[in-house]
This record gives C-alpha cells, structure tokens and sequence, in this order.
C-alpha cells in the first residue's frame, strides 16, 4: 500500500539522468540504510553524509573547489570568514600559547584575537607584515601560528607571503587571511602558508548576498580545525555554500575586470584636487609599490582607499551625498561598487589615536570596486569629487 501521509512525500524519484547544475541538499540528516553502513561511514571506508552539521554534499564540492583553486591538499567551508578564523584559533591555540599577528588586521580579527587573549589568557604580538624581517625575534616555544592578510585593508599594504614563510623556516604554521586577493591573485599554500582562509561572503561569492567563510591547506590541519567547526557550531549551510559555488564560476572573470577597473580608478583619482592621497598598491607613492609591481603585476583587487582632503567626517557625509550611485555598505566586494568609511565602520571599536598610529584618518574612505564599467564609475567619482571640492 502506498503511503498517504504527506510527512514522507516528496522525494524525487531516480533517473538515469543528473541535473546539469548543481542540486542544494537541503536537508538537515541523511538516512542511514543499516547499522553496518553507519559503521563503514563513521570508519571511512565509505563516504557519505550523515548530519549536515559535520558534513554536507554542497559543503564538499565547495571546499573541494576551493582546496583545487588553491593547490591545497584539502579545504573546508564556515557559518561566516569570523568562523574561518575563529575556528582556526581554537584549534591551534590553547590558554597561554602565543600568537603573532600583522599589525593591520580585519577589525573583528583583532577583537576576536583580544577576546581569546582576555578570557584564555593567550598572548600576542604583532609585527609589520610588510617587515618579514621583524618576525623571527618574536618567536617563543609557545608560539602556536603567524597570521597575516595578502592585502591589508583599508590601506592596502602587501604581504610577502614567500618572504614570511621563508624567516619562519617552517617553526610555525603561517595562516594566511587571502579574502583581498582571492586565489585569482595569490595562492597562498603554493607560497609556504600552512592554511588560507577567506570570507567567502566577499569575491568568492561575489554577489553580496552570503555569509560563509573557507579554507584550505594541510589536510590534517583543515581536519582539526572543520571538527572545531563543527563541534562550536561555526558549519556552513548547503543553500550558501550552493550560492557560493555559483559564484565561484565567474570569479576568474570578475577578478580581471574588476582589477582592470581599480587601477584606472586609483591612478585617475590620485590626481583630483579634492583628494589628498590615494592608497593603492601600484601607485608609486604607497608603501608597499614595489613587492606589489612584483607578487600583482596586474592588479591587486578592487579595493583602494581615498583620503579626501579637508577634515574630519563632514567632508566624508558631503563626499558620500554626492554620490549617491555608490551606495555607502560596510562590506566589500559586492557585484556593485560600494564605500566604506573606516573610522566608524571596521575600526570603530580603537581609539581614535589607535587609529592613528595605523594610519587611518576620519577623511579615509574605502572604495570596493564592482563590476561596472570604468567609465562609469570615474564619471560619479570625478563629479563627487568636484561637488566637494572647495576651490
Ligand atoms: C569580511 C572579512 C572577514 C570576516 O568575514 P565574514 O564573512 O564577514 O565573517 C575576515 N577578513 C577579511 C579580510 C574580511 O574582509
């Protein structure tokens, strides 16, 4: 007799045939045929899912992509880029171990990296990660891993990824944060880095409408540290991982055009009078000019920052009321071009002297270049900034 009950309705029927994109396995538990099966999965022999916390079919294709795109051997997908980095922390970090970080960090790197330093006691240095001289000397028998950013945001200073492996001759595991660059641009573990993490909810999605971090490196360490994601509930879900491997079929594309487009930008703007400095790896007068012409020749992202010139966030309001068509959004890396203002969005929570030190003023505001055409987007820029401009 068949079943009336709609609760066991609904599952497609078999078909010789597969469905040309991808499905989403929107489903919480896989059923398990026996106790033998359960047994073969739990040991490996067999692979299969079993509860989508710990493992789902959209979550290995996208980690299996990205560990390809990187040339790692395995990779790994998070709730969020902060459970990426959260989860990475928690495995290889325990109370009192010792961490080193960049100096210029994510925002919420830093607050996270403080948090595990208040409630665990971990300590922490910092470095220049420009300065890969710097590192060896901080190194101690507790030092558990270096973390850094290919690109650092928002003043947009290069790491050298090779040159820091290389001072630490494999003592530590390096752990490299490449959501600036994207494995498009730079590739990490090919360089020396143990494990390379992105927020997925930046380019490699690319279409602002995910949150979801990844991974990718040493297969034992991506296994320790999805097991902590696992196990703190920083899982991914099938509908964005599905969303982010989407997104992932035209980020060779989007990468191009989108570098292509920020280097006109930067090279353009730094010339307007209502500009006081533009950072922009390739532009001669940033700091990081000549690793940048070496490691990105064509082009380091889509993200540069403009100090307006003036003070204080008055000419910031009047900058972004004059440009309507670049929607202020503290995010980056949306199909769209949108702008940040640093000191009251990443950086708010430091002191304004903090902020200062690292270099960012109240008149820095951030631009993450999208997909329209340069034309375009130097004519709304230019007229902003004429608009603003106090002759
Ligand atoms: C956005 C971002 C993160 C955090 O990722 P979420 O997905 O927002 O949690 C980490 N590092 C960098 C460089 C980022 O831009």
């Amino acid at each position: 007799m068949t079943d009336t009950h709609p609760a066991r309705m609904g599952h497609p029927r078999n078909s010789v045939t597969t469905p040309s994109a991808p499905p989403i396995f929107q489903s919480t538990a896989f059923d398990v045929p026996d106790l033998n099966v359960l047994q073969a999965l739990y040991s490996g022999e067999v692979a299969g899912d079993i509860y989508t916390r710990d493992s789902n079919p959209n979550h290995t294709a996208l980690a299996a992509s990205i560990a390809s795109m990187e040339h790692a051997e395995a990779g790994a997908v998070f709730a969020s880029g902060m459970g990426a980095v959260g989860s990475i922390f928690l495995t290889l970090a325990s109370a009192g171990d010792h961490v080193i970080m960049a100096r210029a960090l994510y925002g919420k790197t830093v607050q996270l990296a403080t948090r595990m330093q208040q409630q665990f006691g971990l300590s922490l240095s910092t470095f220049d990660s420009t300065q890969p001289k710097q590192l060896p000397s901080l190194l101690t028998s507790r030092t558990k891993f270096v973390l850094v950013e290919t690109v650092s945001n928002p003043l947009l200073e290069v790491a050298d990824i090779a040159a820091i492996a290389g001072t630490l001759e494999n003592r530590v595991p390096l752990i490299v944060d490449a959501t600036f660059t994207t494995p498009e641009l730079c590739r990490p573990c090919s360089l020396g880095a143990a494990v390379v993490f992105h927020s997925a909810s930046k380019y490699l999605n690319g279409h602002g409408d995910v949150m979801l971090g990844v991974a990718a490196g040493e297969k034992s360490l991506i296994k320790r540290i999805s097991e902590t994601a696992s196990i703190f509930g920083q899982n991914a879900n099938p509908f964005e991982s599905w969303l982010c491997q989407r997104g992932l079929r035209t980020l060779p594309l989007r990468m191009q055009q989108i570098c292509r487009t920020t280097r006109v930008l930067a090279e353009k703007l730094a010339d307007h009078p209502a500009v006081r400095r533009v950072y922009y790896p390739l532009l001669s007068s940033h700091c990081s000019s000549e690793v940048a012409q070496r490691l990105y020749p064509h082009g380091s992202g889509g993200i540069f920052s403009v100090e307006l010139a003036g003070t204080g966030f008055d000419v910031v309001n009047r900058f972004m009321q004059a440009a309507p068509m670049i929607p202020f959004s503290p995010t980056l890396a949306d199909a769209r071009t949108t702008m940040s203002h640093p000191a009251t969005t990443s950086h708010r929570f430091m002191s304004p002297q903090q902020r200062l030190e690292l270099g960012i003023q109240d008149e820095l505001v951030r631009i993450s270049v999208g997909l329209e055409s340069p034309e375009q987007l130097l004519s709304e820029l230019t007229s902003a900034l004429d608009a603003i401009h106090v002759h």
